[in-house]
């Protein structure tokens, strides 16, 4: 029988942690139950970094449920991808299919029958995709469509209203460990793997407690990781401008020189400043898509561990982790 491991990262969520755990230790034991699952399942508790009670929470939780409840304790924030990464490294010495969620149960528990369904007909990913978002707000609904849409265009090929809801198989945790990059946007990296995949659709509900661990630079940051960190095309817009611009300026240089023969010499200086101000932003537009890629570079090339576990509560014995650990450091 297979063993599941479900992930939870967790930032700040002392209000949600224990509703989290209970109602995940409810899917397991409902799960388990029906004969779908090992009943050495547990779910696995990431603290990333938070200020507040949620890693005595979890080991509450551990201590009551030695079996159920394991967790990690990242020694700093990483923020959600890498805790999330920290996570799956973890498991994946223990289980043998992983299921990622938030702790805010924004994603539909109930789906995950269905996740396991799939992965016992062989889908080695199986991606949970949001129907519609009424419960988001107007603003977040409409910039991660347009994103969603964005990446798309930029030639990402990444899953439409997935965020990090997803069952993955060992082996494809297993292969996700060998893309150790800094600038992580584990919803690109999936599709790369390139196992059998599928979708489950449900409905995204409200956070059960606690506030948004994703404040809008965040998002941004998120965000601009997702496209220039799998696609070249914005240097090549960049360059397609540059191209147009030169034209134009040809256009222009005639128009200048007819102008002057026919002795319609105006001052000029409406033209002349317009054109410094237009190509001195198109350099600097230019200049600074170039650096980000530089800045990325620069990033990979220090290859620093990802992220650093200080403490690890499980079952079984540290040697298997930490032998885990060691390697997959980044
Ligand atoms: N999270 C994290 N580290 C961070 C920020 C968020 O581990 O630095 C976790 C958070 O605890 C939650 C998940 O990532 O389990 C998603 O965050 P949130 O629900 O706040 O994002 P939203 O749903 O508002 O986009
Ligand atoms: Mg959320």
């Amino acid at each position: 029988m297979d063993k599941l491991a479900v992930i939870i990262p967790c930032y700040n969520e002392e209000a949600a942690l224990k509703i989290a755990s209970e109602t995940l230790r409810g899917v397991l034991g409902d799960l388990e139950g029906k004969g779908k699952i090992s009943s050495e399942s547990f779910l696995l508790f990431v603290n990333d970094g938070s200020t507040d009670r949620t890693w005595e929470l979890i080991e509450e939780e551990h201590a009551l449920y030695p079996t159920k409840v394991l967790g990690v304790k990242l020694a700093g924030n990483v923020g959600h991808q890498f805790a999330l990464t920290a996570g799956l490294m973890t498991a994946m010495e223990l289980c043998d299919v992983c299921i990622s969620i938030d702790a805010d149960l924004q994603d539909d528990v109930s789906v995950m029958e269905e996740m396991i369904d799939k992965f016992h007909e062989g889908k080695d990913i199986v991606y949970g995709v949001r129907k519609e978002r009424k419960t988001d707000k107007f603003m977040k609904r409409v910039t991660a469509q347009g994103f969603y849409k964005f990446q798309k265009l930029m030639g990402v090929k990444a899953i439409y209203n997935h965020a990090d809801f997803r069952l993955m198989s060992k082996r494809a945790v297993l292969q996700f460990s060998k893309y150790q990059e800094t600038n992580l946007y584990i919803r690109g990296v999936m599709p790369m793997i390139g196992y059998d995949t599928d979708v489950v659709l449900y409905d995204r509900k409200e956070r059960v407690a606690g506030t948004s661990k994703y404040p809008l630079k965040k998002m941004l940051a998120l965000a601009l990781d997702g496209i220039s960190s799998f696609s070249v095309k914005p240097i090549s817009l960049v360059l397609g401008a540059g191209v147009v611009i030169v034209l134009l300026s040809i256009l222009a240089a005639i128009y200048a020189f007819i102008s002057y023969f026919t002795g319609n010499v105006e001052p000029g200086w409406t033209s002349l400043i317009l054109s410094i101000w237009f190509l001195g932003g198109m350099q600097l537009l230019a200049i600074g898509l170039v650096g980000e890629y530089i800045g990325k570079v620069y990033l990979e090339v220090k290859h620093r561990p990802r992220y650093n576990v200080e403490k690890v509560l499980t079952t079984e014995s540290d040697e298997t982790i930490k032998n885990g650990l060691e390697e997959n450091k980044g």
